[in-house]
């Protein structure tokens, strides 16, 4: 090969493709965004994809199946689309609960982060389809996230932010790594030496492909030498435009480019673009077969979490005579992904009013819309909207040239488009954007998203204004910011929308919502109307205003007047449940006047129905939290993201999440592996039984359904160490599911590479082996400690079958 030709394979050949090469006979690489949903190429209108629960909320699971499971759902998605590579899991770990993008990644713990994503990766490779583990590395937060440099010591670098790439790469072989924006320890994450060639390829020896995130690179050589192997997108990169010169001036070894595309060639031969063109399988279900839907419900409800069940008021039984008040506003606009790259558009959202209805009757159910809580609307529902031309479905686009001729005229079936600047809206001057409203006649906010000078027409309505881009790179892209004005529609109105042209790629959409309502009006209505019925139930939650890629939020507390709604209802009521539809920690000032609270994370596009089961208990709520609840703002090991003059220290070191929290004097509101599910357990017996020089291998625990339904215990093992300078943390979990009055010992395997620390001095790890085992339901609910090491094994560090029974 040329040097041209092999440079050419180092950057993409557009937004979400690899250039191909003929000669060599490879095809194009096709990746598509993850990581809980396959978009496909177009970002805005593109195909429907199935929408899965977010990353936490499968990760509550805390089962590894489940995991392999969305693996090969997502496998599958790709293959409907002849996409190679998924770009997910996201393997960051939930610092601060401030994160805007903790509903993406699974965890506040390494180990569990790790384990989980090895199985998803196994999950989606076995198909063919490559993974790309990302952001490589310490991108906990948003705030700054192009620019910011996270700070972080040598030792909590290898223990706990290196720690779940480390576990990925080395049980299940991901073909491609995702280079974040940030800074590390002052070097950009696409330049990292240390990071990328010394830890990743030479001393893990990782194989695949390192690319980078989406725009991140900005120096060639610096980039190239580091370890780097594909800039994305392109055509049009630093490399495309100075590599090649780079290398004849000789700053950049010719073999450095060879390895780069060795890779490239590798990942080819992995996903079947190299050589013999790969088969497409023709029968897969579709996005809303009815097994997949029966599938996504199930992982969704599993996975959800009962943090308090007075008297076991759940699950509620499907056939009795009670009523059920339903109220908040996520009960109707209910939230089933976060905002981002990350977003699908999915073959259709099941709210939780729809689910609950189906599960227990229209006749025992009433549902009242509680207070307001998006500051950005959404796009409207392309089912609700029809061109005003046809009658057909979706939205009409007009696109203007400088004259005011029309250029294009076409018809859409969604409320949005991707501005991209290319292709058909190239030369646009202006986009025109209408449609007929098939909604019953009522007073809604209508109004459009997206940054520009627009104007929008309604009956009896005509307004002018500017909507700006976000700051920064790409100027918030995936975030489009809404205006909306309150009117009166009648059935059929048609509204009309021209926005000016802007110099960045966008996205433009029409937007609707039910007119907003004073909150007091909202509140005092819906505590009338609890009061009325057997059981209430709020359904309370974030949006992506608050979980989204770009931004971090500034507080845990519910948006709107949530709180208050809660606390009105429960005071009215004879008995109410919550309903948290969000995906990271909220606050829940009114925790002590509910009875139940189940926290359904963002359930994906069968969110209402997963609820209904999860509530009935048809498909019992079994997860367990993957992250430490703080009861208050302002708590926790963590909290601030906002860089100092660009640097984001990590000063709670290795004490993130619980490992900080059991350190400090707060409580948390939940902790850390916390989750009721339906039944109850008693432990008995445990058992080291097995034990070396690098740690404990497994610890057998025999625990028994002592409650009256069936449910799955996750047994979770944690290494205290007997140095107080060292965190407790997770070395193992397993679980098992078993009926009333059964007995069995769960055998735990616990990971060495937790019982270990890192010695700068030394460059080399030594094993953590003197310290206390601690066994637990979670870490408010700890069921045995028991010694182990020189002391406890009188000197032996062979400490195989040690037992002790464990105090209940
Ligand atoms: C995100 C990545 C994503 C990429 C492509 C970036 O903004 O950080 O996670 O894969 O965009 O959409």
């Amino acid at each position: 090969m040329t040097l041209d030709e092999k440079v050419r394979l180092l950057s993409g050949d557009g937004m979400f493709i690899l250039a191909a090469d003929e000669r060599l006979g490879l095809e194009a690489i096709v990746l598509s965004d993850g990581p809980t949903g396959v978009r496909g190429e177009i970002v805005v209108g593109g195909r429907q994809a199935c929408l899965l629960p977010n990353a936490s909320s499968i990760a509550q699971s805390w089962n590894r199946e489940v995991l392999e499971e969305v693996g090969g759902i997502l496998a599958e998605e790709a293959l409907l689309q002849r996409i190679h590579v998924v770009l997910g899991p996201t393997i960051n770990l939930h610092r601060s609960p401030l994160g805007g993008r903790l509903f993406e990644a699974f965890s506040e713990d390494p180990l569990l982060t790790g384990h989980l994503a090895s199985a998803y990766i196994r999950g989606l490779q076995r198909h063919g389809v490559g993974a790309s583990v990302k952001h490589f590395l310490a991108n906990e937060s948003e705030t700054e996230r192009t620019t910011v440099d996270s700070v972080i010591d040598e030792a909590t670098l290898r223990e706990v932010y290196l720690a779940p790439f480390e576990i990925a790469v080395q049980d299940a072989q991901p073909w491609t790594l995702m280079a974040a924006y940030n800074r590390v320890n002052g070097v950009p994450s696409t330049e990292q030496q240390e990071l990328l060639a010394d830890i990743l390829k030479d001393e893990w020896g990782y194989d695949g492909v390192v690319m980078s995130d989406w725009y991140a690179t900005s120096r060639t050589a610096e980039s190239v030498t580091a370890g780097l192997d594909l800039v994305m997108p392109g055509p049009s990169t630093p490399w495309a435009d100075s590599l090649v010169t780079e290398v004849r001036g000789g700053n950049v070894p010719e073999s450095v480019v060879d390895d780069h595309v060795v890779r490239i060639l590798r990942l080819g031969d992995r996903v079947g673009a190299l050589g013999e063109q790969r088969s497409w399988p023709a029968h897969l279900p579709s996005p809303d077969a009815p097994e997949r839907r029966e599938q996504l419900r199930r992982i969704a409800a599993s996975g959800m979490v009962i943090l308090k069940n007075n008297d076991h008021i759940l699950p509620l039984s499907s056939d009795a005579a009670e009523t059920l008040f339903v109220t908040g506003r996520h009960a109707h606009d209910t939230v089933a992904q976060g905002g981002g790259s990350a977003q699908v558009r999915p073959p259709h959202v099941v709210s939780i009013e729809a689910g609950l209805r189906t599960m227990f009757g229209s006749q025992r159910v009433t549902v009242l819309d509680g207070v307001e809580t998006r500051a950005t609307l959404p796009a409207i529902d392309g089912r609700l909207i029809s061109d005003p031309v046809t009658g057909a479905q979706g939205m009409r686009i007009r696109v203007f040239d400088d004259a005011g001729a029309v250029l294009h005229d076409r018809v859409v079936d969604v409320a949005e488009v991707e501005d991209n600047k290319t292709g058909w809206l190239e030369h646009a001057a202006a986009i025109e954007l209408s449609a007929r409203l098939n909604v019953p006649s009522g007073d809604y906010q209508i109004g459009v998203r997206g940054p520009g000078v627009w104007e929008v027409h309604a009956p009896g309505h005509r307004e002018e204004f500017e909507i700006p881009f976000h700051p920064g790179p790409g100027g918030g892209f995936f975030r489009p910011r809404s205006h909306s004005s309150a009117i009166r529609l009648e059935t059929g109105s048609i509204v009309t929308a021209t926005v000016q042209r802007a110099g960045m790629a966008r996205i433009l959409g029409l937007v609707l919502s039910d007119a907003a309502r004073p909150a007091a009006q909202a509140i005092a209505a819906a505590a009338a109307g609890a009061q009325r019925a057997d059981v209430a139930i709020v359904v309370v939650g974030l949006t992506p205003d608050e979980e989204t890629e770009g931004q971090d939020k500034r507080t845990l507390a519910l948006p709107g007047h949530q709180d208050a709604l809660v606390t009105a209802v429960a005071a009215a009521a004879h008995r109410t449940i919550v309903v948290v539809n969000a995906a990271t920690p909220v606050l829940m000032p009114w925790i002590n006047d509910v009875d139940a609270v189940l926290v359904a994370g963002l359930p994906g596009q069968e969110a209402g129905d997963a609820v209904a089961a999860a509530i009935s208990g048809l498909v019992p709520p079994e997860g367990r939290l993957v992250t430490t609840y703080p009861a208050a703002n302002g708590q926790g090991p963590a909290w601030s993201t906002t860089p100092q003059h660009g640097r984001l220290e990590y000063r709670e070191g290795a004490f993130v999440g619980y490992r900080g929290w059991l350190r400090t004097e707060d409580e948390p509101a939940f902790w850390f592996g916390a989750g009721l599910g339906y039944t109850e357990w008693a432990y008995g017996s445990i058992e080291v039984s097995s034990a070396g020089p690098a740690g404990v291998q497994e610890v057998s625990v025999s625990v028994t359904n002592v409650g009256e339904h069936v449910g799955r215990e996750t047994v979770q093992v944690y290494l205290e160490p007997a140095s107080a300078e060292l965190p407790t943390r997770l070395i193992g979990w397993s679980s098992v599911e078993l009926v009333p009055g059964e007995s069995a010992s769960v055998s735990v395997e616990c990971d060495v590479r937790f019982q270990r620390r890192w010695q700068p001095s030394h460059q080399a790890w030594t094993p953590l082996v003197d310290g206390r085992l601690i066994v637990a339901r979670g870490l408010g609910d700890v069921r045995a400690s028991l010694p182990i090491g020189p002391a406890a094994a009188g000197g032996s560090l062979n400490m195989s079958r040690t037992s002790v029974t464990a105090e209940v």
